[in-house]
């Protein structure tokens, strides 16, 4: 199956890639830089499966990094697009459907009473800071170490997943004023947002923070630290953007927000979104309480554009695939996420490997070591060495993980008793590799 490309074999793919694309990839992590040996070129994706280049069809653990959470391919998304798209690929106008999955997101998420739809989710939380920062007068950023919030300027300051994984300090090409509007703090640790808050507390405008970690392996935030940090953050005048473009929708129907609830003081000022909101199509989006939201163009002087901003292709899989997901599906989600981490601890419990196992929802990672770690210190202080035997033992099994142990583990809806059992099958040997 070579889709036109003359090509058959996955390493001949790369090698032309490279020839045409900084390092054959664009965007790093498909690289296999952390785990060795030759990405696969996908092709194709259904269910639960993708299918390379070489015609093998692989369980998919990696669910385009999260939007899959019916399966690849769903044929009630795929129609929806498919009869978007006849109607026209874009207009740069407003559509009727824009408004709906607007009002889908603020049924569901209690703190959102306007939403504004752009198209990746880094435009989502570098849309959010600035209107942080708009509505605060203030210039200062708070943002945890080993979170990702995307790759605008002022966020790659030790930030997490292809970072971490690449080892890299932050980022080349990133001006010192901007980086120096940043303050990073260590995840979960009270007293550091104490501090920073007594030190800065009149410069701050916001606080960032991955509703629950995940871009360092799976990290959860320590019982109400999400609400801690919002009444932390409001009793300086400042605003909290709990940033769910990864847990929201796929965590819960209600992303982090629907398992912690967080109203009032407690509640974050701003939410991001990305991923499963585009349904596997490039849409993300910011929103909140109202009076903030309206400070948006173009009614307020906080700027903010895009020309696919809404496009009508993207929101109809969005809208769709939110319709789609009802209880049932995260039921079935937390089912596999069930038979995977089970087997997933004997198996490496049967070899004598120190692991722990951090999951919110459907959403999980191992970490090489005894004690689930608590912040990126401890996500990096692992026996790391072993994810790449392990990855490489389930990838010739037929099963695609992630290609960074600072990765969480995605599953879908679709993945039923045959694709769970071939990804148990494949534990056993996968945990002799990771324990040689
Ligand atoms: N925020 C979080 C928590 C993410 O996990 C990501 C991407 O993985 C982003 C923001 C950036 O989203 P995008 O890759 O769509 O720009």
């Amino acid at each position: 199956m070579d889709r036109g490309t003359g090509m058959s074999t996955n390493a001949e793919l790369f090698e032309r890639a490279k020839r045409a694309i900084p390092g054959g990839v664009n965007s790093p992590v498909r690289a296999f830089g952390s785990v060795g040996g030759t990405p696969r070129f996908l092709v194709a994706a259904k269910g639960p499966h993708v299918t390379d280049a070489e015609g093998r069809e692989l369980v998919d653990l990696v669910a385009s990094w999260g939007p899959a959470i019916l399966g690849h391919a769903h044929p009630e998304v795929v129609q929806a697009v498919q009869d978007a798209a006849a109607h026209g690929l874009s207009f740069g106008a407003s559509t009727p459907a824009e408004a709906l999955l607007a009002e889908e997101v603020e049924a569901r998420v209690g703190p959102v009473e306007r939403l504004r739809l752009v198209s990746t989710g880094t435009e989502a939380t570098m849309t959010a800071i600035r209107l942080a920062r708009g509505a605060t007068g203030r210039d200062l950023l708070v943002k945890f170490d080993g979170h990702y919030h995307g790759h605008s300027d002022g966020l790659l300051v030790a930030a997490g997943s292809g970072l971490a994984t690449l080892a890299m300090p932050g980022s080349a090409g990133i001006p010192e004023a901007v980086a120096g509007t940043t303050l990073v703090v260590p995840y979960n640790d009270r007293a550091a947002i104490e501090a920073v808050f007594a030190e800065h507390g009149d410069r701050i405008a916001a606080v960032i923070v991955e509703a629950a970690a995940a871009n360092m392996g799976v990290v959860l935030p320590d019982g109400d630290f999400n609400a801690f940090l919002a009444r932390t953050a409001h009793a300086h005048g400042a605003l909290l953007i709990s940033d769910e473009v990864l847990t929201g929708f796929r965590v819960s129907r209600a992303g982090m927000w629907g398992l912690e609830g967080w109203t009032g003081d407690d509640a974050p000022d701003l939410l991001t979104f990305g991923k499963v909101i585009g349904g596997g199509m490039p849409l993300a989006a910011l929103g909140g309480r109202r009076e903030l939201m309206e400070l948006l163009a173009p009614l307020g002087p906080v700027y903010q554009a895009g020309t696919l901003s809404g496009n009508p292709v993207a929101v109809a899989a969005g809208l769709t695939t939110l319709r789609l997901a009802t209880p049932g599906v995260y039921d079935r989600m937390e089912h596999a996420a069930d038979v995977i981490e089970g087997a997933l601890t004997e198996a490496l419990a049967a070899e004598g490997v120190a692991h722990a196992i951090s999951r919110v929802g459907s959403l999980f990672s191992v970490a090489f070591r005894e004690e689930a770690p608590r912040s990126f210190e401890e996500a990096k202080a692992q026996d790391a060495f072993r994810y790449p035997p392990f990855f490489h033992a389930m990838l010739d099994a037929g099963v695609s993980l992630p290609p960074s142990v600072f990765e969480a583990w995605f599953v879908t809806a679709a993945h039923d008793e045959a694709a769970l059992g071939r990804i148990v099958d494949a534990l056993p040997r996968a945990a002799r590799a990771a324990a040689a």
